[in-house]
Parts: C-alpha cells; structure tokens; sequence
C-alpha cells in the first residue's frame, strides 16, 4: 500500500484529499441534479474510492461490464476535492 496521499487544493475547502470521479458528478454540484453514485472497489481504507455516475454505469454495461477507453472518454474522470466528494456522494445518493 502506498503511504504516499494525494492533496489537491480546493477553491472552497482548502487542502484536501485528492478524489476521482467521472464529469458528470462534478456536474451534479453544479446544477444540483443527482446522477446517481457508484463506487470502485476500495482499497483498504479507502474512505473515497473513484465513483462514477448511473450514465457511466450503464455505458461501462453495455460495453461488457468492463471500463474501457470508450467508456472511459465517456466518464471524462476528473480531480475533485475530498470535501466535495463527500458533498457529492450526499446529494447524488438522495433520490
Ligand atoms: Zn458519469
Ligand atoms: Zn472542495
């Protein structure tokens, strides 16, 4: 396991973890619209994994349930702060 975390800095929160998600949830804390929220398979603690949206969901099922690069040009994976994951993960998970 690799001891080495990832920080990025935040405009609204300052340093944080480094988190992955696809565009279309850094989409979602803009417009507010939850997309849904799916999450990788976790490293051991791991509280973040990357996650991704039901779009992303149903692009990687339908090309075998397996990312690849057209699913992955889909997802458009993009940094975002571990705060806004957090805030992400709430709103998105409430349907
Ligand atoms: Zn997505
Ligand atoms: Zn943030």
């Amino acid at each position: 396991m690799s001891e080495e975390e990832q920080f990025v800095e935040c405009c609204t929160h300052g340093k944080q973890q480094a988190t992955y998600v696809c565009q279309h949830i850094v989409q979602s804390l803009r417009d507010g619209k939850p997309r849904g929220f799916w999450l990788a398979e976790a490293e051991p603690g791991d509280e973040r994994p990357d996650s991704w949206c039901n779009a992303c969901e149903d692009k990687v099922n339908s090309t075998g349930g397996e990312w690849n690069d057209e699913s992955e040009e889909f997802a458009g994976v993009t940094l975002l702060c571990g705060a806004c994951y957090d805030r992400a993960k709430e709103m998105n998970r409430a349907n």
